[in-house]
């Protein structure tokens, strides 16, 4: 696997109204995009860094795993995944199941910001939540 670049930082945040000037001053650029992603129970919004984007998620429900994860952080949440850019995820995700890591996705699905994505799971990968991202063709 040859990923190009670290896609985006995901990081939890309980409220991106309260997060995003600090997001917007960090990378000198406006949020460029906002979504409700509703099978993760998310709201996400993107700042762009080079090539690089960060990724913020805020909780829609307490259910939604990054409500979870923010409560396990001393209810300030953080950083909450690495996400690799890849050519093709259900090739790396091939690679990577051969390879003996534990997948959360056995197959490519649709993310925020028109990605295929799939999770390794962090036992596999010290600790890291880790996302493999193909830009849409
Ligand atoms: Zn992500």
């Amino acid at each position: 696997m040859k990923p190009s670049h670290i896609e985006h930082l995901g990081i939890a945040v309980t409220s991106i109204d309260a997060a995003a000037p600090f997001f917007e001053f960090l990378s000198g650029e406006p949020c460029y995009k906002k979504e409700v992603v509703e099978d993760q129970k998310v709201i996400t919004a993107f700042f762009k860094v080079g090539e690089t984007k960060i990724e913020l998620l805020e909780p829609t429900c307490p259910e939604s795993t990054i409500a979870k994860f923010i409560e396990k952080n001393n209810g300030r949440g953080g950083l909450h995944h690495v996400a690799f850019n890849v050519e093709n995820v259900a090739e790396a995700l091939a690679e990577c199941e051969a390879k003996g890591i534990q997948l959360i996705d056995k197959a490519p699905r649709k993310g925020a910001d028109n990605l295929m994505i799939a999770f390794l799971h962090p036992k596999s990968t010290c600790g890291v939540l880790t996302e493999l991202c193909e830009q849409p063709k």
